[in-house]
């Protein structure tokens, strides 16, 4: 820290006092060095490098003097020639890095929204994940936690359905709805 006043008053008597309060205010910072708390204030150079700055190996030179500035720095690669835009923009839009046009999307039989032909409709594939979700809580609520599922079959009905002579042993799980068109009874 250091302080550097310039005071160029009119008033002879107030410059005076001012230049005996910055003698004073020196001498005091001066004293207080001399004791010896704390180091003079002197002008210092830091250098951010990471930490794990490897060694040179085996200073062959002889290496009296102090490691120059040059040698704490770590030098990374810098491009030499600027590329035009013309350049780089034939290189962003190469048509290698455009994304290709999808040509096999097929409308869902079921429910109508686009889909890919080789894949699930997503649509459909949501409507299923959460009935299958609430099966799977009347399953739990009926078995009363995990471990206790019978080694019978699990039939699902839904309203207005009755048990067959089919399902006669099997367990069923009853679902207050009207059976989706997807979940075929067989
Ligand atoms: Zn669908």
């Amino acid at each position: 820290m250091a302080a550097l006043v310039v005071v160029f008053s009119p008033l002879p008597r107030l410059r005076s006092l001012l230049q005996r309060c910055w003698g004073r205010l020196e001498r005091g910072f001066l004293s207080g060095f001399s004791v010896g708390q704390s180091p003079p204030w002197g002008p210092a150079l830091a250098v951010q490098a990471p930490a794990f700055f490897p060694e040179p190996p085996s200073d062959t030179r002889e290496s009296n003097e102090a490691p120059s500035l040059l040698d704490s720095i770590l030098w990374m690669a810098a491009p030499k020639k600027r590329r035009t835009i013309e350049v780089n923009r034939c290189r962003r839009r190469n048509p290698n890095k455009l994304i290709k046009v999808k040509r096999n999307i097929d409308v869902c039989p079921e429910c109508g929204n686009l889909k890919q032909k080789h894949v699930l409709c997503g649509y459909c594939y949501a409507k299923v994940k959460a009935e299958t979700r609430l099966i799977r809580m009347e399953i739990h609520k009926k078995e009363g936690g995990p471990f206790n599922a019978p080694t019978i079959e699990t039939v699902i009905l839904y309203d207005g359905e009755k048990p067959t002579e089919k399902d006669e042993g099997k367990r069923i799980i009853e679902r207050a709805r009207k059976r989706p068109s997807w979940f075929v009874q067989n």
